[in-house]
């Protein structure tokens, strides 16, 4: 079998798919308030030019591919995205990034079509802060986590970015919550992702504060969840609750990467916190060859950066998490 294998040793076996840069929330560390900069629909890679590419990472040694944005539920149909894609040969694990505003819809479909798993955003438990985080209403979320959990997802996910003075006092209302609807939880650091309406350096807290902080509350047991992602587990001693802490600051991660991301328009970035590309949509718009995909995907991993320098250099980066795939 084939294994991509970046300039570093690392095997590249993950991409993050994004099917769109839109998205019906506005979280104020993502994407900067009045912003209306999206691609335009006919430079979004169609369904069957993303089905090439996947199928190309597949044929390359590719095995799991998460479905991300903006936020994926917006784009048309991604349930029969979702299923052309978990018929590719090669890909075995097939996920999704969402932030649940429109699950109570579609999370019978995603499943019937091969979603295994379900990752959702939930910032705060406080109908008014998470308005204020969002721009959006908490009772759809918690209706569409609600969604997840009867179509059968096990586990969902939730991923809680924790800000300074803004929701870092409610983590331990989030684990009582994910204890009592058996969720896993993740807490993340905020990056710096360009300028949005929210400063990640200024609203930053390290996890390694936070976990000493439930380490007060709970027993945390050290664990390993499957997954093949950067957080590193805990278990809620005498409960099923796996708690999961992502610290590119605190602790960055880059020597186990094992992923590339792909953007709506159709260009392979190497790396979150740096510029390395490829731009695959001019190549399928003329007439690439599916060897010619391949060959292109070879390039790309060859540019992947050894890391990210968020720590190093905040200000580098001008990209917005929306934009690359989160
Ligand atoms: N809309 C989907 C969602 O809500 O999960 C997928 C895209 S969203 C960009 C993916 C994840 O990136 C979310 O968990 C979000 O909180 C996180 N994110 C966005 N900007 C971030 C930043 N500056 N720092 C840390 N995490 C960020």
């Amino acid at each position: 079998m084939k294994q991509l294998i970046d300039p570093f040793g690392r095997p590249i076996e993950y991409v993050r798919l994004s099917v769109t840069d839109r998205c019906d929330l506005r979280c104020n560390y993502c994407i900067p308030k009045g912003f209306r900069d999206f691609e335009e629909p006919e430079d979004w890679l169609t369904f069957a030019e993303i089905e090439r590419v996947i199928g190309a990472f597949g044929r390359l040694g590719v095995t799991r591919i998460r479905l991300t944005g903006g936020e994926p539920l917006v784009r048309k149909d991604l349930p029969g995205l979702a299923a052309r894609l978990a018929a590719l040969p090669g890909i075995d694990d097939l996920s999704l990034s969402t932030n649940a505003t429109h699950l109570d819809k579609h999370a019978v479909a995603l499943r019937a079509s091969g979603v295994s798993r379900i990752n959702a955003s939930l910032d705060s438990l406080r109908t008014d802060r998470f308005k204020d985080i969002t721009q959006g209403k908490l009772d759809k979320v918690l209706a569409g986590l609600m969604a997840a959990k009867a179509a059968g997802f096990s586990p969902v996910k939730i991923n809680m970015v924790v800000m300074a003075g803004v929701n870092d006092d409610e983590v331990e209302d989030m684990v009582d919550f994910c204890i009592e609807h058996d969720f896993t939880l993740r807490f993340i650091e905020t990056m710096p992702m360009g300028t949005t309406g929210l400063s990640a350096s200024e609203h930053y807290v390290s996890l390694q504060l936070v976990r000493k902080r439930l380490e007060k509350r709970f027993d945390l047991i050290p664990g390993v969840m499957p997954g093949g992602g950067p957080a590193r587990y805990v278990r809620v001693a005498g409960t099923e609750l796996r708690i999961g802490f992502i610290t590119p600051i605190s602790q960055h991660f880059c020597e186990t990467c094992n992923r590339v991301r792909l953007s709506v328009d159709g260009t392979i970035y190497l790396c979150l916190g740096q510029d390395d590309k490829l731009e695959l949509r001019p190549l399928l718009r003329a007439g690439a060859t599916d060897q010619d995909i391949e060959q292109a995907i070879l390039t790309a991993i060859a540019r992947k950066p050894e890391r990210h320098e968020f720590g190093d250099k905040p200000e580098q980066i001008v990209r917005f998490m929306s934009m690359t795939g989160g």
